[in-house]
């Protein structure tokens, strides 16, 4: 039977997630939704021809018999109440992240998913099922470039609104980078330091731009992230993983090589959607396939709180310009 999604939040990410549920993948219809803006849940539908129910709030769609499961897609300060709300009235739940904006609201939703006693939360971290960092993964876990000892990584978008400010850089950028780089080294950090090198002239007044995020994990792999969202060329991720024995990078999106003018040349992308618009496909197509065969698989609730551990030490760093300790808590056997 195909499982009947309810929508909160229907601006770019959730009307994107609801046009790939009825266009692109299968096992699932968009049948409710609710924004604060009526009239945007109403476009939604419109948009894509659904027959589907516009709810008053977050609440009541949570507790709609036809609901079955909840894809959290608003602003990020509201993903807490309504996860743990799902959470009480024992629905699945994917979440966009941040899967709270604190450590401590991740905390509670841990907390409540152990109560529940079964996992119902997916985040939203969409990288590990980039078929690029799956190779890579592939890679360390066979052992073909002995044990990682370095990774390199760089994060650039073209450019970044006004309302784009410094502290972003890490929860709403580094935090990929955080999520999948724990999954790929399975470990987990242990201290942060935030460099900022010269300014460039492109940033505006709120934004350090770049920046540089060094990172510990407790096997001892040190870690580079470039952090540099006005970069003007592209969106351009970069992740090398030195190791013992050899160097795996992640591979370059598919682009045509060109010869032009007298030059030779691919082209980088722009859109941070188009990246990882295949990542995007898969995470919501497991989470439909998980919960038709009964069990979560994908990123979970303690990933989320794990991420916003590690983001809240890089803040404190980019504040204090020390080497911040991150103090991760044990993780319990019911996330193992
Ligand atoms: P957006 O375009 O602003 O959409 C959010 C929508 O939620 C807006 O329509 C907003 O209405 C609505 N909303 C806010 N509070 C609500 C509430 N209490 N109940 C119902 N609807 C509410 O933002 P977005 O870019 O889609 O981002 C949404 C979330 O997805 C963010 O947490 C973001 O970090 C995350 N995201 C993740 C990725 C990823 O790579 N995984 C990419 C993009 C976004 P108003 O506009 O009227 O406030």
């Amino acid at each position: 039977m195909s499982l009947r999604i309810g929508i909160i939040g229907a601006g770019a990410i959730g009307t994107d997630h609801a046009r790939r549920i009825t266009n692109t993948l299968s096992g699932a219809q968009v049948v409710a939704v609710t924004d604060v803006n009526p009239e945007q849940a109403h476009t939604l539908i419109d948009g894509l021809q659904l027959k589907a129910q516009v709810y008053r709030d977050g609440h009541e769609l949570i507790h709609a018999e036809s609901v079955d499961a909840i894809l959290v897609t608003s602003w990020g300060p509201t993903h807490e109440e309504f996860v743990l709300a799902a959470i009480a009235a024992g629905k699945y739940v994917f979440c966009e992240k941040p899967l709270a904006t604190t450590a401590d609201g991740c905390r509670h939703i841990v907390d409540a998913e152990i109560n529940a006693g079964k996992r119902l939360v997916q985040v939203g971290f969409m990288r590990p099922y980039d078929s690029g960092y799956r190779q890579l993964k592939q890679a360390i876990d066979a052992g073909e470039i002995g044990a990682p000892l370095m990774v390199h990584c760089a994060h650039r978008n073209p450019s970044v609104p006004e309302s784009y400010v410094t502290p972003m850089a890490i929860h709403d950028t580094l935090i990929h980078e955080l999520d999948v780089l724990r999954w790929l080294l399975d470990d987990d950090y242990v201290s942060a330091q935030v460099v900022f090198p010269r300014k460039t002239r492109h940033a505006h007044s709120k934004v350090a731009d770049p920046q540089i995020v060094l990172l510990e994990t407790r096997k001892g792999v040190r870690i580079d992230v470039e952090i540099f969202v006005n970069c003007r060329y592209g969106y351009d991720i970069q992740c090398a993983v030195v190791g013992e024995e050899g160097i795996a990078n992640l591979p370059e999106p598919q682009s045509l090589l060109m010869r032009k003018d007298a030059m030779h040349y691919a082209r980088v992308l722009t859109d941070w959607k188009q990246r990882f618009i295949d990542a995007y496909d898969s995470e919501l197509q497991a989470f439909i396939k998980d919960i038709q065969n009964g069990a979560l698989s994908g990123p979970s609730a303690w990933d989320g709180f794990a991420a916003a551990i590690a983001a809240d030490a890089c803040v404190k760093a980019q504040d204090s310009g020390r080497i911040e300790t991150i103090e991760m808590p044990t993780r319990p056997a019911f996330y193992a």
